[in-house]
């Protein structure tokens, strides 16, 4: 036996050993948000039923914390990440190559299913004088990370508002993980992201200091919804969070699981399947999953095709004709 065969034996032994397959290993990466966002969490849940089969399929799932949205699905395009978690006006823009994504459309974005909706949700120092979004003029507010679909989304109320950067007397760019401590640190009167509910950082922010939601409701906002198809009118329900019992109005987007067509069938397939194929145990991977429903999550928001790999699960699963 020469020294090659002899390591070529030896390895073959350890894997008849240990009863792992002699494929190649392969990994994909899920893009998700900040920590104490529910992306990072929806990463988690989706890599746990994924990787739970690990041994049958050889696939390894990862999460990444990311900037958000924008971040995801422009990572994606560049072929280092094979899924990611993006709002649907995101989704939507970039398919399409509109608003931020003019003139840098990403057609091989594809869709694989939706997940929770995300209300705009603004969280405001009881002491600020806040109490809707048209009062964050001339405060010290976060309008969120480079990155983030937070950010994005901002961007198009300010728009819509006429607003500019300078009417606040503070836009400041932290990243969400950062906000909660800075607004009850008084460095902030308020922030504002897109985000499901219930979600770590509301909670961390309303237990930690005297902080109250806050509805977004204006004229222009209802202008806005009635001439965009993926906003929608919406309210964070009241009693979710200590001492913030009432139903608070507000509009939103929704949180979609997106990914390439470069991205291989049997990968998106696997993803799919052991998603869409155990939503039970899913919904009970977060609370803010609990009302979801397999009709709603192969088409709601989802403005890019379907990836072939995820209609083949879906068709298998009976989901689908
Ligand atoms: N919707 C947010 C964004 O894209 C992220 C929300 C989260 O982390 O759960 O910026």
């Amino acid at each position: 036996m020469n020294i090659k065969t002899m390591i070529a034996a030896a390895a073959a032994s350890l894997l008849a050993i240990s009863g792992v397959s002699a494929q190649e290993p392969q990994f994909v990466s899920i893009g998700t948000g900040g920590i104490t966002g529910v992306y990072y969490p929806t990463g988690g849940a989706i890599c746990r039923l994924v990787n739970k089969d690990r041994k049958e399929h050889g696939i390894r799932c990862s999460v990444e914390s990311t900037g958000g949205s924008i971040y995801n699905i422009n990572t994606i395009k560049a072929g280092e990440l094979e899924f990611g978690v993006a709002q649907s006006d995101w989704q939507y823009h970039a398919y399409n190559g509109s608003s931020r994504f003019e003139g840098q459309q990403f057609e091989n974005l594809r869709a694989v299913f939706s997940v929770h909706p995300e209300p705009i949700t603004i969280l405001a120092r009881r002491d600020s004088g806040i109490d809707n979004i048209t009062d964050v003029i001339g405060k010290r507010f976060n309008i969120g990370n480079d990155g983030s679909g937070t950010l994005a989304t901002w961007e198009v109320i300010e728009e819509a508002m006429g607003w500019s950067r300078d009417d606040l007397a503070l836009a400041a760019k932290m990243k969400s993980a950062e906000t909660g401590s800075a607004l009850c640190d008084n460095k902030i009167d308020g922030y504002f992201w897109a985000v499901g509910h219930p979600s770590a950082l509301t909670h961390e922010t309303i237990a930690s200091c005297d902080a109250k939601i806050v509805s977004a409701v204006a004229p222009e906002i209802d202008a806005l919804v009635a001439e965009r198809p993926y906003y929608r009118k919406t309210a964070i329900p009241g009693g979710m969070y200590p001492d913030n019992p009432d139903d608070v109005p507000t509009f939103g987007v929704g949180a979609t699981f997106v990914t390439s067509a470069d991205v291989p069938e049997e990968h998106v397939y696997l993803v799919a399947k052991a998603v869409l194929g155990n939503l039970e145990d899913f919904r009970r991977l977060h609370p803010a999953f609990a009302n979801l429903k397999a009709e709603e999550m192969i088409s709601d928001g989802l403005s890019a095709p379907l990836h072939p790999g995820a209609i083949r699960a879906y068709q298998e699963l009976g989901l689908m004709e």
